[in-house]
This record gives C-alpha cells, sequence and structure tokens, in this order.
C-alpha cells in the first residue's frame, strides 16, 4: 500500500496537456496471493479490486474474493451484448427537433435501445460505456448508423428542405482510423444525400489532440455531411479550438436547460451558449426540453432548435412515421 500510495500522489499532480491543466482521478486495485495464483490471475484480480475502487470512489482496495462475482457478471453482459447483436435485439428510437420559430419537426436524433430478453429493457447509458470498453461499440454504432440512414431516405419530402438525421458517434468510432470510409460507404449504399445526415460527437470526444480531431472533421465535412458537438458545455472545451473545428451545430446539454428553472439559475450560460453559437455562425440546439416555460424561454433567447419530451419522446420509426405525416409539432 505504500508503493500505491506513492503512485496515487504522483499521478495526483496536474498534467499539462497543450497548455491546458488536466487532473486525474486515480485508482489503485492490489491483490496479493499467498497460494498458487498465476501472474494472470493476480492482475485480473487487482484490475476487479481497481474497479471495485472507482466504483467506491476510493483510491485503493486490495482484492476481496468476495469481488470475484464481478468478472464473470462483465463476461456474461459481454457475451449477452454480442448475442444481442446477432438477435436484432438493439432496436433504433428516434426523437425530433423541432424549430422553435415555426413547430416544425427539421430533424431526428437516432437513439439506440436493447430490449434483452430477460433483463428487460437497458438503458444506453448502463450498456454504451460498456460497448466502448469492449470495443463493441463498432458493430453496434455500424448498426445504428445504417438503420437511421435507411430509415431517414424513407422520410425524406419530395421537396423542400430535408429532414436531418442526426447519429451518435462515440469518441472510439471517432479515432477509427477506418471512419470517414464507413460513414462513405453507408450513404452510397442507404442513398441517403449526404447534407441529411449530421454526426453528434460529445464535446469530450473531440478534445485531446487537437490536430488530429480537425484532420478527422475535415475530412467527415468533405463527404457533405453535417457535424454537432454534443452535450456542450459539460467538457470544459478549449474555446479556441471550437473555432477552428469544422462544426454546424452545438447542443446545449440538457443539464442547463434543466437549471433554467432550478435554484440555481442558469439562464445566463444558455444564453451564454446561444451567443457563442451565433458568434460562430453555428445552429443551436437545446436538449432535454420538458416544459412550455423552457420552450418559451429558448425561443425568446433566440435558440434554434430544441429537442425533448415537451415535443416527443423518442419512439419507434413506425409512431415517427406517423408523428411525420402530421408534421407539426407544439
Ligand atoms: P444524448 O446524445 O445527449 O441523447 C439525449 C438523451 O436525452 C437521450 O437519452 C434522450 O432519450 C434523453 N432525452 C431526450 N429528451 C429528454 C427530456 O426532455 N428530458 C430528459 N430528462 N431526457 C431527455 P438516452 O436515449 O438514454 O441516451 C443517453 C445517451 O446515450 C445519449 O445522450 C448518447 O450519448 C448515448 N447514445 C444513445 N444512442 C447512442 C448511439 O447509437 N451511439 C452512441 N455512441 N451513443 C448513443
Ligand atoms: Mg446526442
Ligand atoms: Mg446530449
Amino acid at each position: 500500500s505504500e508503493v500505491a500510495k506513492r503512485i496515487l500522489r504522483s499521478l495526483a499532480l496536474p498534467f499539462k496537456i497543450e497548455g491546458q491543466e488536466i487532473f486525474l482521478s486515480p485508482s489503485v486495485g492490489v491483490s496479493l496471493s499467498f497460494e498458487k495464483a498465476t501472474p494472470s490471475d493476480l492482475v485480473r484480480q487487482a484490475g476487479i479490486a481497481m474497479y471495485q475502487a472507482k466504483r467506491e470512489v476510493k483510491e485503493l482496495l486490495f482484492f476481496e474474493s468476495a469481488m470475484g462475482e464481478e468478472a464473470p457478471e462483465r463476461l456474461k453482459l459481454e457475451s449477452d451484448m454480442r448475442r444481442g447483436i446477432e438477435q436484432n435485439e438493439f432496436m433504433v428510437y428516434y426523437q425530433p427537433k423541432v424549430d422553435l420559430q415555426t413547430g416544425k419537426i427539421v430533424s431526428m436524433e437516432a437513439l439506440v435501445r436493447w430490449q434483452h430478453p430477460q433483463r428487460g429493457f437497458v438503458s444506453p447509458a448502463k450498456f454504451i460505456p460498456f460497448a466502448e470498453e469492449t470495443g463493441l461499440i463498432e458493430p453496434l454504432g455500424k448498426i445504428v448508423l445504417e438503420t437511421a440512414c435507411r430509415e431517414a431516405v424513407k422520410w425524406q419530402p419530395k421537396t423542400g428542405e430535408p429532414i436531418v438525421m442526426a447519429v451518435n458517434l462515440s469518441a472510439i468510432q471517432f479515432r477509427n482510423p477506418n471512419l470517414v470510409e464507413e460513414v462513405n460507404d453507408v450513404l452510397i449504399r442507404t442513398g441517403l444525400p449526404a447534407h441529411a445526415l449530421e454526426l453528434e460527437i460529445t464535446e469530450s470526444a473531440v478534445l485531446g489532440d487537437v490536430n488530429a480531431t480537425i484532420a478527422t472533421l475535415e475530412e467527415l465535412k468533405k463527404l457533405g455531411i453535417r457535424l454537432a458537438i454534443d452535450d456542450f458545455g459539460t467538457g470544459y472545451s478549449n474555446l479556441g479550438h471550437l473555432r477552428k473545428f469544422p462544426v454546424d451545430v452545438l447542443k446545449i446539454d440538457q443539464s442547463f436547460v434543466r437549471g433554467m428553472t432550478g435554484a440555481l439559475d442558469d439562464t445566463p450560460i444558455v444564453e451564454a451558449v446561444i451567443s457563442l453559437a451565433k458568434a460562430l455562425e453555428l445552429h443551436v440546439v437545446a436538449e432535454g426540453v420538458e416544459t412550455a416555460q423552457q420552450m418559451e424561454q429558448l425561443k425568446g433567447l433566440g435558440c434554434d432548435l430544441g429537442q425533448g419530451y415537451y415535443f416527443a419522446k423518442p419512439s419507434s420509426s413506425q409512431v415517427i412515421s406517423e408523428m411525420l405525416k402530421q408534421k407539426e409539432l407544439s
């Protein structure tokens, strides 16, 4: 534990990356064996202890056999996900984004859903991080992208502005060197015009190697698609970098929208993000709009689009098809 503490102390110092101070919150797992454990057993057990420490927000934990259940549980989830992908248990739901001035649906966000035969409905907030850890996000992400593009083709109006289909891209997918080619292939296979596809990338995914980020974003832009920064305001972006990113849309994180009516009024933040977006000539979308009051307030502040339960919950493609026939919401 003394060595672990020394490691923790040195990792607790801030790192400077491209002028920004980065703080880590490291955790250490330790495993001891007085019996005949193999080196790989020891490493695996130390890993289990480390994950347990993270969950308990502790710096240091020693492996105990009671933690041993964790590994099979993870393995089970992983094999479940693999099976689920093969058996088409993953579905794509869609949530409209509405023009706050006209009340018209102008785009959709594709949101993946897992209908597990025993566990029931599993939230993406739970399985996306796991899919990222295991690499399963790649096959899953491809299914979502392809399904959403196919659906979007059906929803395109004969004339006028396209209905834009927004698909979330994980940081792992964003760093895949074949990403641009794969997106292009999907566009060709499904016949969706590039300008009707938008990729949502979280603010935290574009942090890191700025030059690599810009290069990837530029290549994606060359395909003619649109790019959005998701959950904006939660990832401490460098605003100087943001200006260099060839993106089209900023999505204000739903925590700020909720905060507009909270005890600590977040309206100034929402207002500032909208002004920033305007100054950078970006469209701005508010996520998580739940009430008429929030909608009116956002409209008053000049926000372009709104998305949230107030307009519509994420729904199956059948439900959305019906909704599109009516075309106008609110
Ligand atoms: P996100 O991209 O920021 O998506 C918005 C989340 O807010 C969705 O949660 C949506 O259902 C929820 N939401 C929409 N309107 C409201 C509202 O009025 N109030 C509240 N409280 N929530 C609202 P969901 O579907 O559970 O997805 C959670 C996150 O999982 C997404 O956040 C996204 O980061 C990720 N995700 C979902 N589908 C995919 C996917 O296909 N690929 C990847 N990489 N990530 C995905
Ligand atoms: Mg999103
Ligand atoms: Mg978001």
